[in-house]
């Protein structure tokens, strides 16, 4: 507090001379100038802006996630929203290839050809390379050229692309493979998203319910509800990071940052020891989301208990589930890897913690009274 302060600080001299209004035009000065030449103080990204700055909750970690008082999760270090356990840099490529055209486009360039006399898009549907269009027009699918209609599986009659073809066909095989792989893991990542959107719905009922019971019924298992309100948090919180364990997974054994870090068969193993967790978890989080929708406003005290007992079980299962994910990241995934940047924010059993607000009434004035 600025009265504590043994250095020269008019501040609250400055406060009370002038209007309010000014005051704090004076606060977002000194704030502002506190948050520029300091990085344990941040903005609040939010969009619309917040108006917090927010300072770093300092546990040894190089990269942290915090919550704003406004709601908003982010990772303290990119500013973008909470995704551990991606690093930065996998979350930033991974936002921009969702966003990107070029996923579109690359489908395209995989999938179909521009017939040489109509210009119609053709959409290639067997092995065989010799593409026939409405129009009537033969053309070769490796090299889009017109041809005759004489052909077998490897050859058109007359038609040679030779040593263009083995490239060609190894650019679309390429192609196919990487679009392949994105949607396998977009599938599940947007899957998890999806769910994560319907659960809100379910905390709001599950609140109700668990209120309700609590207001009606006598017994203590529907007095005391934290049973129930731990399971939802828990839900949320393991099923933000299952989502994000697929972009995680999608550059951990791709080829774009760890190429040369690992030999095939290494991929191999750990990506199996991976997705042998990722799995596990998935299937105790779906347990976990069946289980709450169940109606336990409508149970005697015997179901209840019972309820009481699998959730209780499950939220302890889920919860370890995702300590030894990120763990087994930490350990045997990125740890061994010396190249690169990719500290992840450490897993919190508790969710993302809240961070301090920072405001100009708090700042030591030794600080902010840099003129
Ligand atoms: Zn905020
Ligand atoms: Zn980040
Ligand atoms: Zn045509
Ligand atoms: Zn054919
Ligand atoms: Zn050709």
């Amino acid at each position: 507090m600025a009265h504590e302060c043994k250095a020269i600080c008019d501040e609250d001299v400055v406060r009370k001379l002038v209007s309010p209004e000014l005051a704090d035009r004076y606060d977002r000065f000194l704030i502002e100038s506190y948050v520029e030449d300091n990085n344990m103080v941040k903005w609040c990204p939010s969009k619309p802006h917040c108006g917090s700055a927010i300072r770093k909750i300092e546990d040894g970690h190089d990269v942290v996630e915090v919550g704003c008082s406004c709601g908003l999760q982010f990772c303290f270090s990119c500013l973008s929203e909470s995704h551990s356990p991606c690093s930065c840099l996998m979350w930033k490529l991974w936002k921009k290839k969702c966003e990107d055209e070029s996923e579109t486009v690359n489908w395209i360039t995989v999938n179909t050809k521009l017939c040489p006399k109509c210009s119609k898009p053709i959409q290639k549907r067997d092995g065989c390379n010799l593409m026939t269009c409405k129009c009537g027009q033969h053309f070769c699918w490796l090299c889009g050229q017109a041809t005759g209609r004489d052909h077998t599986y490897t050859s058109i009659a007359g038609h040679s692309c030779g040593r263009y073809k083995d490239e060609k066909v190894r650019q679309l095989e390429r192609a196919q493979r990487d679009l392949d792989r994105y949607t396998h893991y977009h599938y599940r990542y947007k899957a998890h998203i999806d769910s994560l959107k319907l659960e809100d719905k379910l905390r709001k009922s599950i609140l109700e319910k668990a209120v309700s019971n609590s207001e009606t019924k006598d017994q203590k298992v529907f007095k005391e509800y934290s049973w129930v309100t731990d399971a939802v948090n828990r839900l949320f919180i393991s099923r933000r990071i299952l989502s994000q364990s697929y972009p995680f997974a999608f550059y951990m054994f791709g080829e774009e940052l760890f190429k040369d870090e690992m030999s095939e068969k290494e991929r191999e193993i750990k990506k199996n020891l991976f997705e042998d967790q990722q799995q596990q978890l998935e299937g105790n989080v779906e347990k976990l989301s069946k289980i709450l929708e169940e109606p336990f406003d409508e149970y005697d005290h015997e179901k209840v208990v019972e309820m009481m007992r699998q959730l209780t079980n499950l939220t302890a299962v889920v919860d370890n589930l995702c300590k030894e994910m990120y763990e087994c990241i930490e350990n045997e995934l990125l740890g061994p890897i010396q190249f690169g940047n990719h500290n992840i924010a450490p897993y919190r059993s508790k969710g993302i913690e809240q961070a301090t607000e920072f405001c100009a009434e708090s700042s030591d004035c030794g600080s902010s009274g840099s003129s």
